[in-house]
């Protein structure tokens, strides 16, 4: 095997929330980079954290990465799973005195780095119990012996060498008095016998990697390379929260997005190749490499977001699109069963939507011969001058067969020459009547789609309303 063919990333969320919008990103560098390289994608769960961690959370991110394409080869692993293995290596740093049992309590630690801040000094862990020989016990944390001098360097595949002096980094707790595990030692660990080669995460780690780095070395472990990937902000450079909008993945397909647009717009996020806005996956997986993601954080906006939505709805099979639009019309109320139906509505109304929840409500007329005119369209053209115009659509079409494009509109042609009209001054009266609306798809689509029947009812009930209003 090459040493690409080895390339082995992972995604390992804490299950303690939705999948947010800069996980999913991160998830999919890691994802793309394992498949550009035919390498193999890892999904680790780390739900250490007893309190926090929730199998609803589980549950939540594995969907919202099935949804958006991003399988995994390897996993879920669940590190909670894993725990006799993490306490089997804080034994061996233990034998091997690169780890010492601590028995400080909170309150003594919290004391101490107040003083120290007060004082000026960085809060640092003074090294109280290091030579004391404190046996494991459930009153006692584990801590890593940090080297004192020396420096440790990470060669990060984005932000390119980074160097931290040893001495700044504390005697970490790799195993808490509960017995289980803290993040920074079960991940090198996990990271380590799972052969990852590429840990790709988001930079608020970057300062927990030069400690991972010490603990892998002192485990014997090889140190895998690192890429950290830039935070996602708002448009005011605050780092991206609720109040910029949603920043859960599954609220953009609650909302109508369609998975491609999502990851379209995420790979975006701080990763460009030339002018090219539109990507297909497997595109991406040919192109994409860590030489072209940026350094600095990345903006989310969602105006962008929703026109790739709007690019990918267009481009959108009308089968598919069915599919994907049928939740929102149940929601809607929507009688579902005449597939043919949807998928003629799905054509009319494809170019023209934003979201799958807009495609659904600007469709609702489609499946009701019950039209409710909006006021100001029945005002301005449901009157008493175009009872003759309708009339000789609603008469002319029993026997007319061609229901193309083409036909419809040659029909509507012909109808307005014989009256002496343009085609404009019958097609906005007609289009109320088939809409109850003046915005619509061309009422030549949507005679086809509704078929001769419906709009043979739908205009005779628009006359009876403009007798009705005389
Ligand atoms: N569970 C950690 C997180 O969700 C993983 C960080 C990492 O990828 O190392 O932040």
């Amino acid at each position: 095997m090459s040493e690409k063919e080895n390339v082995r990333t992972r995604f390992a969320p804490s299950p303690t929330g939705f999948l947010h919008v800069g996980g999913a990103r991160t998830a999919l560098f890691s994802w793309l980079y394992a498949r550009h390289e035919g390498g193999k994608f890892i999904l680790r769960i780390e739900d250490t954290d007893q309190v926090r961690s929730t199998e609803e959370s589980t549950k939540a991110i594995l969907d919202a990465l099935a949804w958006l394409g991003l399988n995994w080869d390897e996993g879920p692993f669940f590190q909670a799973q894993r725990v006799d293995i993490h306490r089997e290596m804080v034994k061996r740093l233990l034998d091997e005195g690169k780890a010492y049992c601590c028995v400080c309590t909170p309150d003594e630690l919290e004391g101490k780095r107040k003083k120290a801040l007060a004082e000026g000094r960085k809060p640092k862990y003074d090294g109280t119990c290091r030579d004391k020989n404190l046996p494991r016990s459930a009153s006692a944390v584990v801590r890593f012996r940090c080297p004192d001098t020396g420096v440790t360097c990470v060669n990060d595949l984005i932000k390119g060498m980074i160097t931290f002096n040893n001495e700044e980094l504390d005697d970490l707790v790799i195993e808490r008095s509960d017995g289980y595990p803290t993040y920074n030692f079960a991940v090198v660990v996990d990271d380590a016998q799972m052969e990852i080669t590429h840990v790709i995460r988001g930079d608020d780690h970057l300062n927990n990697t030069p400690r991972q780095i010490l603990l892998y070395q002192a485990l014997g472990y090889d140190v895998p390379q690192f890429a950290h990937v830039s935070m996602i902000m708002g448009s005011d450079k605050a780092r991206l929260s609720k109040r910029h909008g949603a920043t859960s993945v599954m609220a953009y397909k609650e909302m109508g997005y369609l998975p491609e647009a999502i990851v379209n717009y995420l790979v975006r996020l701080g990763w460009s190749h030339g002018d090219q806005e539109i990507f297909s996956l497997d595109e991406l997986i040919r192109i994409f490499t860590f030489e072209s993601v940026g350094r600095s954080a990345a903006v989310f906006n969602p105006e962008k977001l929703l026109w790739l939505n709007q690019h990918y709805i267009k481009e959108c099979e009308s089968e598919r699109l069915v599919e994907e639009t049928l939740p929102f019309w149940q929601k809607l109320g929507v009688d579902t069963s005449d597939r043919d139906l949807l998928k003629r509505v799905c054509g009319d109304l494809k170019t023209r939507s934003k979201t799958l929840a807009e495609l659904a409500d600007a469709s609702l007329f489609y499946f009701t011969d019950n039209i409710v005119y909006e006021k100001e369209a029945a005002d301005k053209f449901l009157n008493k001058g175009i009872v003759d115009h309708l009339t000789a659509i609603a008469d002319g079409l029993p026997a007319f067969h061609d229901f193309t494009k083409n036909g419809m509109e040659t029909f509507l042609r012909a109808i307005a020459g014989e009256r002496g009209v343009s085609l404009k001054i019958i097609a906005q009266p007609l289009r109320v009547a088939l809409t109850g609306r003046t915005v619509s798809p061309g009422v030549d689509e949507i005679m086809i789609t509704l078929g001769k029947e419906k709009v043979v009812k739908r205009i005779r009930k628009a006359l009876a309303f403009i007798a009705a209003k005389a």
